[in-house]
């Protein structure tokens, strides 16, 4: 099947030629996302693969249509940015991976954490300059520290086992109990609770109407002096010009962030030499409390290599007719 992907990095070409070994697809790799001004360049593929930050608007999607184009190929968990009414409206399927490796993300979270609070990346740079002071290099114990977990499905669910492996308490919270992390302690409480309760509180939900701008003014003064915010989930889960406020009076205490609200015009690019327009990414990093990664959670061999194979099965189930089971359902 001829298929187009966009938004394509080179670990994608790679991951993806090496499972095409036998030439059974014909791949054409493409840079640009895929929006209202580059969707023309489908034309002739029975299928587009996209990522997290290509547009399927209703617009691009009834283009896609028009050009022909059957199928939409998420290479990704999240599907916020597919119009699914207008796929439907149009007859043409969305699939994409549920779950690749939720370790990847999980374990970034941790990585975040890890960071922020005892600033190993300071450290490192010192070092390197030979000043071995350190000053302000205070950092706290996890043991004994409450982490509030929102979204307990499959990476919610494994971060909140590595952080019971430091020995922290789990609060949860979710639409959905996991009965599995009930038998390990944790404990599910309403959202005020896990805010007023929590040390640090680590964002796993999807970004859906409910939990956009879950984290604002009002949720944040809920929360202790000093807390510790984590967002590996979507950028919009947290209203951003809020949480500036609250690390300008110092209420908030760290932010380590994966998804940023506005991170398709950023992310994923080297803009080392360009000017960078956007004042609000531009203020979050100016604080030496904030720990910024561009959407680099999913970024392990492991993930990648799941996140081709399983593409690379919905596709084939799509090509000889048989169910979708990663298809996602209006
Ligand atoms: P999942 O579907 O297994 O789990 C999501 C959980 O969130 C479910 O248990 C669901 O019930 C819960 N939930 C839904 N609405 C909620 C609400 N209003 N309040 C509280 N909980 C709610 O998904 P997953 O595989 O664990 O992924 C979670 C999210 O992580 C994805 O939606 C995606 O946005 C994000 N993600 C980020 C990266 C990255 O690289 N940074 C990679 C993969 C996924």
């Amino acid at each position: 099947m001829k298929i187009t992907f966009f938004s394509t990095k080179s670990y994608d070409q790679l991951y993806f030629e090496r499972a095409n070994n036998k030439q059974q697809h014909e791949f054409i790799f493409l840079e640009p996302a895929l929006t209202e001004n580059t969707v023309g360049l489908a034309a002739g593929s029975k299928a587009v693969c996209v990522f997290v930050n290509d547009k399927l608007t209703a617009k691009v999607i009834q283009s896609l249509a028009e050009q022909k184009v059957e199928l939409i190929a998420l290479r990704c968990a999240g599907f916020n940015n597919v119009d699914l009414k207008a796929a439907k409206e149009h007859n043409i399927p969305v699939v994409r991976v549920p779950a690749y490796s939720p370790h990847a993300i999980a374990e970034h979270a941790v990585a975040l954490i890890l960071t922020l609070n005892r600033k190993t990346h300071k450290a490192y740079n010192r070092v390197r300059e030979s000043n071995f002071s350190l000053d302000r290099l205070i950092g706290f114990d996890l043991y004994g520290k409450t982490v509030g977990v929102v979204g307990t499905g499959k990476i919610g669910s494994t971060f909140a086992g590595i952080m019971r492996g430091f020995g922290c308490t789990i609060l949860a919270t979710d639409i959905q109990e996991n009965k599995a992390l009930l038998s390990q302690g944790v404990q599910y409480v309403p959202i005020q609770e896990l805010l007023a309760k929590s040390d640090i509180i680590s964002l796993h939900c999807p970004l859906t109407e409910q939990t956009r701008h879950l984290i604002n003014e009002q949720t944040l003064k809920q929360t202790k002096p000093g807390l510790m915010l984590i967002n590996t989930g979507r950028g919009a889960l947290i209203d951003t010009k809020a949480v500036i406020k609250a690390l300008k009076t110092g209420h908030l205490g760290y932010l380590g962030m994966d998804v940023y609200e506005q991170e398709e015009n950023l992310f994923f690019k080297d803009l080392s030499e360009t000017i960078i327009q956007d004042d609000v990414i531009a203020r979050l990093m100016t604080f030496p409390n904030v720990l910024i990664t561009a959407h680099q959670a999913f970024l392990t061999e492991e993930a990648l290599s799941e996140i081709t194979r399983i593409t690379l099965e919905n596709i084939d189930a799509f090509e000889k007719g048989n169910t979708l089971v990663n298809v996602v359902q209006l």
